[in-house]
């Protein structure tokens, strides 16, 4: 059976610690399905296409890795896409304590799926999307910061 990890988040946008621990997890898994989460009730900074668009040129010479958009429950879409493992990474004590009860209750709703943590490299771990947000909107230059494969202008 192949190992197939769905990475999911809302890449908004993607970053270059996201893009980091999808590439050293490719050895783990035969198959990596970066899963864009769209949930109508959150405001994005940006459109979901540009998002999808972004990360499949972040990941252009990566056959293994796949990109797609889903809404409703994680476990319900891994599911549909034979996925048994849920890749996150973790960057501090707050990640791990968030990651900890979505992996338990992940579980509790579906046993045969499971939550697979990577580390965040160190010089990584400042970088969120939300301070990369906070940094476009003040005019900054975030572009260290981002994946590859985004067009911030
Ligand atoms: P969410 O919308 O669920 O907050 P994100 O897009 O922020 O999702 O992140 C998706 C996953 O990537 C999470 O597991 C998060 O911990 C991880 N992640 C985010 N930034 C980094 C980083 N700089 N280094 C390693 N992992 C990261």
């Amino acid at each position: 059976m192949s190992k197939i990890a769905l990475f999911p988040g809302s890449f908004d946008p993607i970053t270059v610690g996201h893009v980091d621990i999808v590439i050293r997890s490719l050895d783990l898994f035969d198959k990596i399905i970066v899963g864009v989460g769209h949930n109508s009730q959150k405001n994005y900074m940006f459109p979901l296409q540009d998002r999808i668009d972004w990360i499949k040129a972040c990941f252009e010479e990566y056959p293994q890795v796949e990109v797609k958009t889903y809404s409703g429950l994680t476990v319900d879409y891994c599911k549909e896409v034979h996925a048994r493992f849920i890749l996150r990474g973790l960057r501090t004590s707050v990640d791990f304590e968030f990651e900890k009860s979505i992996g338990q209750m992940n579980r509790y709703l579906e046993s045969g799926i499971e939550t697979i943590f990577l580390l965040s490299a160190p010089q990584y771990s400042p970088i969120s999307s939300t301070i990369v947000r906070d940094i476009i909107k003040h005019g900054g230059n975030a572009e260290p910061f981002v994946g590859s494969g985004v067009k911030l202008k």
